[in-house]
């Protein structure tokens, strides 16, 4: 087996699909890996899911209000190629966690429902890909339906992501007169059929090439009529795909089908085989100076993007999700933080589509799991050699701010290691205020305190309470000069407090008041993210 890891690298195509609710992401999910060859049967995603969900007693919240809270990663090979899907949880109060999940893509696909276009989830997802100039292929699903007019649909992802868009394909009509689509490349016809009730997998239609009899044998005459027009008007007045640009961020191809139908899905697996980026060299600073780790660097390094802790509610276990960025990992290696804390590699996990198995080696654009008690920061780098730092992954300034009790005032010691400990996961960020002795808790959406709630309940055993605190907003403060800060500190104590790993945080009690305070002390930064070292 070629293990040289340029060459594996090379082969990888990790990516992370961006939607709005109910667009189609899970179904696309399940119709890609069924496209890739990594589950058989329909339906597969979601009994993973009932299987995985019996096993700990949060996750009640993902079943009562039927969304997905945590993220996984689903790995499967095709065509020689090795994909790693990243799967982000697709409600708005977990959107930190998608964000986080999104470092660790190389490139994402972004899908439409053809009846609604641009979501507002769409956007926001959207604007993360495009801060880290993360490419992005379009597959406009739901075609089966009633669909907007292609040419609407592709103005407003242009109008509203100012991004061009290229059709790689183009539809023949939609709902119960879509016929299927245009090659714009070959001039071939792939046909839709409508599966038939219980019929699994897809529907593999011969493609018709143009000038040959078969040729749109089967599409009524109003649609060719459509279909011959609108397609030569989208040819002659929409970009064509470019490689560069796509790559750059400035260009999106589109595909059209329909994820439930499994039409079109082959189609874009075929696009990100062809087109999409494998892993690229990275920014970090190596002892000290600023370069590049390119994918094929002997040493193995990578960051930890997420970690899920209690995955089993009776070991304390923890999986830290190590996207690695260069070099050959070997399952027993010590990987080392520039702290110089190293964790001892034997039990590395690697997610297949349906379970999950010890890895016995990985590659660039390959996410592991590290089993650990504790220790592993999100944001973390970790290497071989203990000298990369990458450029951290951010921690989002909270929204909401409560205060939390525990009911039973002997607990209080518990409730604090039990916070700091879904801090460290990131479900939560945690703020000890440097005045007074009640904990604050901060969350970017309000689901996220209903997810806290049921998790010290079912792993803590503790029964909490969240108090409205007086403050609405939280920032990391630095300064260049450490005297600058220390005096802005000294006179903000009764609204000083600090995040989990001690770093100093001011609590404002208005959006306004930390504009009010930003201007009366200009040589202080507040910032709304903090990059992790
Ligand atoms: P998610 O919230 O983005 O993961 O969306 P789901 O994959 O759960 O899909 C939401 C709903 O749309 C479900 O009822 C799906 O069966 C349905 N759906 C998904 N794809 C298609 C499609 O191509 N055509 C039709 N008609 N329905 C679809």
């Amino acid at each position: 087996m070629s293990a040289d890891p340029a060459t594996e690298a090379a082969r990888r195509r990790t990516f992370a699909i961006i939607s709005h609710p109910d667009a189609g992401k899970t179904t696309l999910t399940e119709g890609l890996l069924l496209a890739g060859g990594a589950i058989h049967l329909a339906g597969e995603v979601a009994a993973r899911g009932q299987a995985r969900r019996t096993k700990s007693d949060w996750m009640k919240i993902e079943r009562e209000r039927g969304i997905s809270v945590s993220s996984s990663v689903m790995m499967f090979e095709h065509q020689g190629l090795v994909f790693n899907l990243l799967d982000t949880p697709g409600h708005e109060d977990f959107s930190e966690d998608t964000y986080r999940t999104l470092t660790a893509a190389d490139s994402a696909i972004m899908v439409l429902d053809a009846a609604k276009g641009i979501e507002p989830q769409t956007l926001k997802l959207f604007e993360v890909c495009r801060l880290r100039d993360i490419p992005i292929t379009t597959f406009i699903n739901k075609m089966d339906r009633e669909a907007l007019d292609p040419f609407e649909l592709l103005d407003e992802i242009h109008s509203k992501l100012a991004m061009d868009t290229a059709p790689m394909y183009w539809p023949a009509a939609s709902g119960q007169r879509f016929a299927g689509m245009l090659d714009l490349s070959t001039e071939e016809f792939v046909p839709f059929r409508r599966l038939e009730h219980g019929e699994e997998g897809f529907a593999v239609e011969d493609r018709q090439k143009r000038g040959t009899n078969s040729y749109l044998h089967n599409v009524t005459d109003d649609v060719r009529k459509e279909l011959e027009e609108t397609a030569e008007l989208a040819r002659e007045g929409l970009p064509k795909f470019d490689l560069t640009a796509f790559r750059e961020g400035h260009l999106t191809p589109v595909y059209f089908g329909s994820a439930l139908r499994r039409f079109g899905v082959l189609e874009l697996l075929a696009g990100l085989a062809a087109n999409a980026p494998p892993p690229r060299p990275l920014k970090a600073t190596v002892k000290g100076t600023e370069t590049e780790v390119a994918p094929g660097r002997a040493d193995v390094t990578g960051f930890i993007f997420k970690i899920q802790a209690n995955m089993d509610p009776k070991h304390r276990d923890r999986v830290g999700f190590f996207r690695i960025s260069s070099g050959k990992f070997q399952r027993g290696m010590t990987l080392k933080t520039a702290a110089g804390k190293g964790f001892n590699v034997h039990n590395p996990l690697m997610f297949m589509a349906q379970e999950r198995e010890i890895a016995d080696e990985a590659f660039p654009g390959d996410v592991i799991g590290i089993p650990s008690h504790g220790g592993l920061r999100v944001g973390d780098s970790l290497s071989q050699s203990g000298e990369v730092v990458f450029q951290g992954i951010p921690n989002f300034a909270p929204e909401i701010l409560k205060r939390v009790r525990v009911r039973d005032p002997l607990k209080q010691k518990h409730l604090r290691k039990a916070l700091e400990s879904l801090g460290e996961e990131g479900v939560t960020q945690v703020f000890k205020p440097v005045q007074g002795g009640d904990l604050v808790v901060g969350a970017v959406g309000a689901l996220q305190f209903d997810v806290l709630d049921e998790r010290m309940k079912a792993e803590y055993g503790l029964d909490v309470v969240f108090e409205t605190s007086p403050y609405q907003a939280a920032r990391w403060v630095s300064a260049d000069a450490r005297a600058d800060l220390d005096a802005f500190i000294d006179k903000s104590q009764s609204q000083m407090a600090e995040d989990v790993d001690g770093s100093p945080v001011y609590l404002g009690k208005s959006a306004w008041e930390i504009g009010y305070v930003q201007e009366k002390n200009p040589k202080v930064r507040f910032s709304d993210t903090k990059e992790r070292a």
